[in-house]
């Protein structure tokens, strides 16, 4: 049937609107009319550079890994969705087969098949298909948004895990972008009593100030140990942990500084793939420094903190789009014109 359209990313600045087949579940996937897909930082990337690290765009590629939709038919074993059901998508699927899967951390799998990674297709189409057992039944108050909105949360469900963040913890959040935001929002649920938010924009302090940060910093040094030394002042001391969002050299470097001797700082921002870090400081206050790629089981979590009430993704949202004016919707998303923080897409209209 040619009634399905998706974003195709050709190659550098070439993302174009096209008809497409409408792809056949197999036995344990779902077909799903997407609803909601939000624009993250990579779908950026890609179409402004082509390729992230070493994963490279070499053939056309659907763009969108953030997003939910309904599904409209099941493959022949799938027992757990029927036609009619509202689902999130988690959008990476590993082998399910590697010590990795088997042992919890499938996001470390070698074998993930990430939607919109090189060369896997992603969401951003009218019609997609996905393994049923990635796919998160909504309930009925949950929105289709929230559900799209449930991928950058499991990012900091997972950051907020690795960091061990709990009841009464000092939490720096270093950069307030849609990322920050959601690992300020997960801290603050999983206990946090103090947040603070560092940026070098005001209108992205006011934001998170807007959704809840109990202190907004902004940083106008590069100099870290100076924003370090402000930081702690501002929090009344070192924080017990750290959780760099921004990707840049100097706040990895603040974050490190304003960590407190034992604590953890977590390493969100994916920024220079080789920098400059105050290591021996980190070592001998034993500051444990950590990476996270993505998250692992954290969709149910997202989501049972969405239906909650607990958290509140919303205020993220900024802009709304077509999907024909996806192209549109990835320009304002990579300018951030009218304060974009999160670009939702809507591909039932
Ligand atoms: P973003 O660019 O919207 O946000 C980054 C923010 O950092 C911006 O608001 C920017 O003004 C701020 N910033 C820049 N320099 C700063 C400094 N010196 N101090 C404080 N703030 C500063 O990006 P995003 O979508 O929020 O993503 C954030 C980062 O997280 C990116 O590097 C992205 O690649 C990474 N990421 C990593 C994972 C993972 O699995 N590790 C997953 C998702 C995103
Ligand atoms: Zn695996």
């Amino acid at each position: 049937m040619a009634d399905n359209v998706a974003a195709v990313l050709h190659g550098i600045n070439d993302i174009r609107m096209e008809p497409v087949a409408r792809p056949t579940p197999g036995p344990n996937d779902v077909l799903i009319a997407m609803k909601a897909v939000g624009i993250c930082g990579s779908d950026v990337h890609y179409w402004t550079h082509g390729r992230i690290g070493d994963f490279v765009l070499t053939c056309p590629m659907v763009l969108g890994h953030e997003s939910s939709g309904t599904v409209v038919e099941v493959g022949a074993n799938v027992k757990t969705l029927v036609a009619g059901d509202r689902v999130a998508i988690e959008p990476g699927v590993p082998c399910r087969l590697c010590s990795y899967c088997k042992t919890g951390r499938y996001n470390l799998c070698p074998d993930m098949q990430f939607c919109a990674t090189p060369p896997v297709n992603g969401s951003l189409a009218r019609f997609y298909v996905h393994p049923a057992d990635f796919c998160f039944k909504l309930p009925d108050h949950v929105s289709f948004e929230e559900g799209a909105l449930l991928e950058p949360l499991s990012v900091g469900v997972h950051a907020c895990r690795r960091a061990n963040v709990t009841l009464g913890s000092r939490v720096l959040v270093c950069g307030a972008g849609p990322i920050g935001l959601v690992c300020m929002l997960a801290a603050k649920a999983a206990g946090a009593s103090e947040v603070v938010v560092t940026d070098i924009d005001q209108h992205r302090l006011d934001v998170a100030k807007s959704m809840g940060a109990h202190k907004i910093f902004r940083v106008t040094s590069r100099d870290a140990k100076e924003v370090a030394a402000q930081i702690a002042e501002l929090a009344g001391g070192r924080l017990d942990v750290a959780i760099e969002c921004s990707g840049a050299e100097a706040s990895l470097r603040t974050a490190i500084f304003s960590t407190r001797n034992g604590g953890v700082v977590v390493l969100v921002g994916l920024g220079a793939p080789e920098v400059n870090m105050p290591i021996v400081d980190a070592a001998v206050r034993e500051v444990d420094i950590r990476g996270i790629f993505r998250y692992v089981n954290a969709y149910p979590t997202a989501l049972a903190m969405i239906a909650s009430g607990t958290v509140n993704v919303k205020p993220l949202i900024t802009h709304h789009f077509k999907l024909n004016d996806a192209i549109q919707a990835f320009e304002t998303a990579k300018t951030g014109a009218g304060g974009a923080i999160k670009v939702m897409i809507h591909c039932d209209q």
